[in-house]
C-alpha cells in the first residue's frame, strides 16, 4: 500500500474514480484558546490525528473508508470570553452533517461516522433528525467519551478542558506546540447556585467566569507516554468499529 490512501484530502481523481470507498469519517474540531500552554487548534489536532490512525487501522485490515477533512470550528458561543475564539452555532455545524450526507449518498457511499472532537458540539439530535429521511446510516463518535474508562485508569487528574488528557496526547501529537512552562493549574470556580455545582442542573458554562486562562483541568502531569497509551486506545477501538461497520451488509434489519 502506498501512501495514506485513505486521505481524501491527499487524493487525485484518478486514485479513487474505481475504488469506491464503503464509508467515511468526518472529522469535527474546534478554534479555541487552551490554558495558556496548548494552541487554538487543540481540538482540531486531536480529532484529525485519531481519524486518520483509525481510518489507517481500518484500511490495512480491508476496509474502505474515506478520511474527510477536519472541519476547525465547533460551537463555541460561550468561549467568546475569550480572544479569537470562532464560534459556528450548532445549525450550522449540523448543515455541514446535512451537505455531506447529501453528498456521500450522491456517490452510493452509505455509512458515516462523525467524529466529535469538541465538547461543546451536540449532534445527537441531528442523527435523529437525518433518521429515515437519508439512506445514511450516520453515527457518532465523542472520542474522549469512548475512553474514558481508560482515562480514568491512566490519568491522575480529571480533565475537562486542557488538563491532563489533552496535554497529554497534545504532547505526543505535537510537542512543538505545547508550552509547558506557561500553563496554570486549571482550576475552575463553582458557581453559587447549588444545583449547578453539583451538577444537576446544566447550562452553558462561560468559560471567561469560570476560569482564568481558559483551562479547567490540571495539566502538570501530563506526559507524552500518557497520550501515546491514550491516542493507541482510541484508535483501535474506533478503527475497529470502521472494520465492522464497512464489513456489514445494509439489509433490513441493519444495524441488528
Ligand atoms: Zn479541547
Amino acid at each position: 500500500m502506498e501512501g495514506h490512501p485513505w486521505r481524501l484530502e491527499e487524493a487525485t481523481l484518478a486514485d479513487i474514480r474505481w475504488q469506491p470507498y464503503e464509508a467515511a469519517v468526518l472529522p469535527f474540531g474546534a478554534t479555541e484558546c487552551h490554558n495558556l500552554h496548548l494552541p487554538y487548534g487543540t481540538d482540531t489536532i486531536e480529532v484529525s490525528r485519531i481519524a486518520d490512525g483509525a481510518c489507517e487501522f481500518a484500511w490495512r485490515k480491508g476496509a474502505k473508508v474515506a478520511l474527510l477533512p477536519t472541519v476547525p470550528y465547533g460551537a463555541d458561543r460561550n468561549l467568546l470570553g475569550f480572544p479569537m475564539v470562532i464560534n459556528l452555532d450548532q445549525r450550522i455545524l449540523d448543515a455541514i452533517v446535512e451537505g455531506t450526507v447529501e453528498s456521500l449518498e450522491k456517490h452510493g457511499v452509505r455509512k458515516l461516522v462523525i467524529l466529535n472532537g469538541h465538547g461543546g458540539n451536540e449532534f445527537a439530535p441531528c442523527l435523529r433528525t437525518l433518521h429515515g429521511k437519508t439512506g445514511v446510516f450516520v453515527s457518532l463518535c465523542d472520542w474522549w467519551r469512548m475512553i474514558d474508562d481508560k482515562v480514568r485508569e491512566i490519568c491522575a487528574n480529571p480533565d475537562d478542558h486542557g488538563g491532563e488528557m489533552e496535554t497529554s496526547l497534545m504532547k505526543l501529537l505535537a510537542p512543538e506546540l505545547v508550552r509547558m512552562e506557561r500553563a496554570d493549574h486549571g482550576a475552575a470556580r463553582n458557581p453559587r447556585l447549588k444545583g449547578l455545582a453539583r451538577g444537576w442542573i446544566k447550562m452553558a458554562r462561560p468559560f471567561h467566569l469560570m476560569t482564568d486562562n481558559c483551562g479547567s483541568g490540571n495539566p502538570e502531569l501530563a506526559t507524552a507516554e500518557k497520550g501515546k497509551r491514550l491516542y493507541e486506545v482510541a484508535v483501535e477501538r474506533l478503527g475497529s468499529y470502521l472494520v465492522e461497520l464497512c464489513a456489514a451488509k445494509m439489509d433490513a434489519s441493519f444495524p441488528y
